[in-house]
């Protein structure tokens, strides 16, 4: 087994508890759909969700707040990405596991939010990170393993000398594992299947240790 030189991290669910996006798509996008089309929030929320569930999320519209903006006509997204940042909020083990693997491995973020969310997303935790990959907004697709060969061939790395982390069993840990990256699934809340799952941040230092 090569050397892990590149830890890469999912985002949202990840690093971040889902608390800014659940807010800006399930409070914030329905509440100016509310105010433009006169309706009560409840049946502007119902509305709204309905339609994101038409699209869903194999499709990068999905991620995309400019194209549900445009959609619903509800006008610039900024203010309320602004609006909602004071909920934006890290894990508790992830400050001292970040400091702690940089010392060790060049990390990453490689996410499917775009760079509306990233920056956002990112305030408190970006100097920690080489590289920032968004494969909607840079690369117009999902997180597939043809996108993880492009982020690898972007760090200048082999596949398996790059190690990727993220809770979505799909996007986090089967793509990559296909393009030949040492994947780790993170299962919080639930437990730990195998040598290559986690229930948090804290046990990934071990796991690339006893790899
Ligand atoms: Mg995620």
């Amino acid at each position: 087994m090569g050397k892990i030189k590149v830890v890469s991290f999912d985002v949202e669910s990840t690093l971040l508890t889902p608390d800014f996006s659940q807010a800006v798509w399930y409070e914030g996008i329905p509440s100016l759909y509310a105010e433009k089309n006169g309706i009560s929030f409840e049946e502007a929320r119902a509305m709204v969700v309905k339609e994101y569930q038409e699209v869903g999320d194999q499709r990068r519209e999905w991620y995309d707040i400019k194209y549900w903006f445009e959609r619903f006509q509800l006008g610039d997204y900024q203010a309320l990405l602004e609006g909602y940042k004071h909920r934006v909020s890290c894990y508790p083990e992830v400050m001292e596991v970040l400091s702690s693997l940089s010392k060790e491995y060049t990390l990453i973020v490689v996410s499917s939010s775009t760079r509306e969310f990233l920056p956002y997303l990112l305030a408190e935790i970006e100097g920690h990170f080489a590289r920032v990959f968004s494969s909607v907004s840079d690369y117009g697709q999902l997180k597939t393993p043809a996108f993880y060969l492009k982020v690898c061939q972007g760090m200048g790395i082999l596949p398996c000398e790059m190690a990727h982390v993220g809770d979505s069993w799909q996007f986090d840990f089967l793509a990559p594992k296909e393009a030949g990256i040492e994947a780790f699934h993170l299962n919080r809340g639930g437990y730990a299947k195998n040598d290559k799952s986690l229930t948090s941040l804290a046990d990934l230092e071990a796991r690339l240790l006893g790899r």
